[in-house]
């Protein structure tokens, strides 16, 4: 990848070590201009997907408070053809859902074959806020980065591409968004006094990501870190990492297409063989 840090497996993340003002040497322009061209080729990768029915996609993103989760699924999301894709965002787990295993609510809403799954938050939250908090004992969140690990091994050997994103913004530029937040009174509603006291532990946050990213960035199941202060890098970032990562599947879904194509031509040859057949009986 060219703009996306990739979490090698069995790498130590230093989360520090990884700027997230990086523009990759780009102007705003010539990033605007590549992420286009990365979003139409996604659009036509989108429909192949679909169509053939062997694969379903799963992006996963994981951010702190205003890190651009919002924002990079409206702008990446934003030529899919809305019949293939479906966003999950996930919330304060309900009584329900604690009464389960914290992946109950994660598995049953993965994407099926051909569709695209995007997740807003998801089961990281379980060895994230869960860990800061201290909402389980700690053996309990210790013992989840092997289970995340064992979920997604199931996932990605049934026939799901797993890509996953922490948008990484710098403690300073959260402090911009939430500050110019409250200078527009028309998205007051954005404001939550919540985001405030999460930033208190911005430190614990950061080393429960990087424990989170070391552990269960796998050969299956890779983590990228995306430098998001730039938000328009921050798309592209996000756009190359999927295009790259479904590339090498295309053929695949190539030859679903040319086996379904050969299987309906013949059946509408046979249906026009019948009725000519048909015809001349009369
Ligand atoms: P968002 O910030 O994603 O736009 P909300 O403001 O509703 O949406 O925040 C969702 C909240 O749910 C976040 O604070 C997040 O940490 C919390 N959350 C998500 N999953 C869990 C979980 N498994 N346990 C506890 N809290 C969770």
């Amino acid at each position: 990848m060219h703009y996306a840090h990739t979490v090698i497996p069995g790498t130590q993340v230093r989360l520090r070590d990884i700027d997230p003002d990086a523009s990759g040497g780009l102007t705003k322009d010539e990033g605007r201009e590549r992420f286009a061209s990365f979003n139409a080729t996604l659009d036509a990768m989108q429909e192949e997907l679909y169509a053939a029915g062997v694969h379903a996609l799963l992006l996963i993103l994981q951010g702190m408070d205003t890190a651009g989760k919002d924002g990079a699924i409206r702008n990446v999301m934003h030529n899919l053809n809305p019949q293939g894709c479906r966003v999950e965002s996930f919330k304060v787990p309900t009584e329900e859902e604690l009464a389960h295993d914290f992946l109950w609510r994660v598995h049953k809403v993965v994407p099926r074959k051909g569709m695209v799954g995007v997740f807003n938050r998801s089961h990281y939250e379980d060895v994230l806020v869960v860990r800061v908090h201290s909402l389980v004992p700690e053996h309990v969140w210790r013992a989840r980065y092997d289970q995340i690990n064992a979920f997604e091994r199931l996932l990605t050997d049934t026939g799901t591409i797993i890509v996953k994103c922490f948008l990484h913004i710098s403690k300073d530029e959260q402090e911009k968004r939430l500050l110019a937040r409250e200078q527009d009174v028309t998205k007051a509603w954005k404001l939550s006094a919540g985001d405030w006291r999460e930033r208190e532990r911005w430190d614990e946050y950061m080393a429960a990501y990087e424990e989170a990213l070391t552990r269960c960035s796998t050969e299956y199941a890779p983590w990228y870190i995306i430098p998001a202060n730039r938000k328009w890098y921050r798309d592209l970032a996000i756009s190359e990492v999927l295009v790259e990562t479904l590339r090498p599947y295309r053929d695949d879904w190539q030859r679903a297409l040319d086996a379904m194509s050969q299987a309906r031509l013949a059946e509408l040859k046979a249906f026009r063989h019948q009725q000519t057949a048909g015809a001349t009986r009369l």
